[in-house]
């Protein structure tokens, strides 16, 4: 919903809030004075960051994707999967919730989180068509699931040990899980390299009357 009211920042203001205990400061404050953090209005070269992390993230995901991911070793025979490969193998065998987390968790999320963080990028430089709280929205949906992406890691550590139990067979993680969770660590810096401070400033012109859209952050 759009709410009509000024839209000025904290920037704007002369005020520079702390990123780490969220108390505000008259702007030029070097560091925090209760607990001792820098000071930035804006975080610098995060966008560089956030392009960093994005590239070395999407590239450990090519090789979690196209790696095994489960090495099963039983006496006679051994085989490999790949994610996809084994969501396939495990929905065939009608184990249909697990592949649909599987999938979910190493397919969809991944994927989206590239999108979301470019598209969030992007938009910093003018490059999106979504509004300016949309952004905001997406940047903390972003952020909250980032932790839930490592749910495929322990799905791959729990087949692993409940079959080790199971005795003949052995099935032992494959160089694909140490991708994907690589792949997963730095998609997370890169959503937290994004200063999200930096969605509210594209106004060219700071000091004209205020829009009305959306609130400041
Ligand atoms: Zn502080």
């Amino acid at each position: 919903m759009e709410i009509a009211g000024a839209l000025r920042t904290a920037r704007e203001m002369g005020l520079v809030a702390c990123t780490r205990c969220t108390r505000v400061w008259p702007g030029g404050t070097a560091r925090c004075g209760r607990c001792g953090h820098r000071l930035h209005s804006r975080e610098p070269k995060a966008l560089q960051r956030v392009w960093a992390w994005w590239a070395v993230g999407l590239i450990a995901y090519l090789p979690a994707n196209l790696w095994p991911m489960l090495e099963t070793r039983t006496l006679v025979l051994s085989q490999e999967s790949t994610i996809v490969g084994g969501a396939v193998d495990l929905a065939r065998h009608g184990n249909w919730g697990i592949a649909l987390v599987i999938l979910v968790a190493s397919v969809a999320i991944p994927v989206g989180k590239f999108l979301a963080i470019a598209s969030l990028a992007l938009g910093v430089r003018g490059g999106s068509a979504l509004p300016r709280h949309r952004r905001q929205q997406l940047y903390e949906v972003v952020e909250y699931i980032g932790r839930w992406s490592m749910i495929d890691v322990f799905v791959v550590a729990i087949l692993a040990s409940l079959v080790q139990l199971g005795a003949v067979a052995q099935v032992s993680p494959g160089p694909a899980s140490l991708f994907f969770a690589l792949s997963v660590i730095f998609t997370m810096l890169s959503a937290q390299a994004f200063d999200s401070r930096l969605i509210w400033d594209e106004d060219p012109a700071p000091l004209a009357p205020p829009l009305p859209e959306g609130r400041p952050a």
